[in-house]
């Protein structure tokens, strides 16, 4: 983009709001009124509950000025759709609140909002509000996400038994990996799997899908979205349905490019794959029964499923390796 391309400050707030965002706003969904007015006005089934949720990036802490913004729009919807996925919920309604610098080019806003508008089509979700104010110090964005699920039957962290089994999607620590390429922390010499790893990170895949068919399915417990590492996330889980649990490492699903990784990276690698967030896959508790049940629904939505450890009475989260416990001190991950 050429410094002297044209800003949204000729635009004008009005003028950004007509020609960037009310676009993505269509007639779909139930919105009985979408944006113009002070609210939208949306219409729920007398069966069903709101899950909202939201999350908010800031320029300098979670993404740096020249990241590509077709990537951070759909980066600042998924990262929310992995919170619906989390509750099981079908993926409605969202809210853009944007604070962006007057100098921000319009060939930005562009790509931006070709990004909402891809994904908004790929997870059916609408764009019904949002707000929009100028910045004197970077871009903030917040999205507000609304679903829908049969009245009661949100998945949440509170419902781990004793016994359940403990469930992974997709592969963990690619994110991490990924970022501390980027950042220019980590070397990774295979070119393949350097541009993977960075993909994960850039482009999260939010597992709505398996969200859904859980819930419908009623396999779960509990589930929650790894956002802040899978110990971390984990213990949420147990510290919500006082519960502990024992996770086995050598169970961890990864992929060919962590696996690489850690081969000759050792413990800092291991370290990063266990605390490391991100990842935007579901981790979920089941009854050991519906371990077939969930091969299915895994094989039907395309997405890996794996078992990687038990929900425990008691309250301590235990990490595994060939039955012997590891514990996190400051050089990582270590054997007792
Ligand atoms: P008010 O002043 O009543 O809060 P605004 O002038 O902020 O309303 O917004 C006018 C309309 O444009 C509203 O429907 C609002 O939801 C919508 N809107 C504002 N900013 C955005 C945005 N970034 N994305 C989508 N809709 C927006
Ligand atoms: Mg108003």
């Amino acid at each position: 983009m050429d410094k002297k391309d044209p800003t949204i400050a000729s635009l004008g707030e009005f003028g950004l709001i007509q020609s960037h965002f009310a676009p993505l706003c269509s007639n779909k969904k139930g919105i009985t009124v979408g944006i113009g007015d002070d609210g939208a006005v949306l219409a729920v089934q007398p069966n069903q509950e709101l899950v909202v949720s939201t999350d908010t990036l800031v320029e300098h802490i979670h993404f740096s000025s020249n990241d590509n913004p077709y990537q951070l729009a759909k980066k600042s919807l998924r990262v929310n759709l992995s919170d619906l996925a989390a509750m099981g919920a079908n993926p409605n309604w969202y809210l853009l609140n944007i604070a962006t610098p007057p100098s921000t080019q319009i060939e930005w806003i562009n790509e931006f909002a070709r990004g909402l508008k891809e994904d908004g089509e790929r997870y059916s979700i609408v764009l019904t509000g949002g707000d929009t104010t100028s910045s004197k110090s970077g871009l903030v964005i917040t999205i507000t996400v609304m679903g829908t699920v049969d009245k009661g039957r949100a998945i949440l962290r509170s419902g781990a038994k004793p016994g359940d089994k403990i469930f992974l999607s997709g592969t963990l620590g690619d994110s991490t990996l990924g970022l501390t390429y980027r950042l220019g922390y980590l070397k990774i010499s295979n070119h393949l799997d350097a541009e993977f790893l960075q993909n994960r990170h850039l482009i999260p895949e939010p597992r709505v899908s398996l969200g859904l068919a859980i819930l419908t399915e009623k396999i779960a417990h509990s589930a929650i979205d790894i956002s802040d590492g899978l110990i971390a996330d984990l213990k949420h889980v147990c510290s919500e349905s006082n519960v502990g649990a024992e996770v086995d490492v050598d169970k961890i699903p990864l992929s060919g490019a962590a696996t690489r990784l850690l081969e000759t990276g050792g413990k800092e690698i291991l370290t990063q794959i266990l605390t490391g967030g991100e990842d935007y896959e579901l981790l979920f508790t089941a009854d050991a029964a519906m371990v077939d049940k969930i091969a299915s629904i895994a094989d039907k939505v395309g997405v890996g499923v794996t078992e990687i450890g038990v929900v425990s009475s008691g309250s301590e989260v235990k990490v595994l390796q060939n039955g012997s416990q590891l514990k996190l001190d400051s050089g990582g991950w270590t054997h007792f």
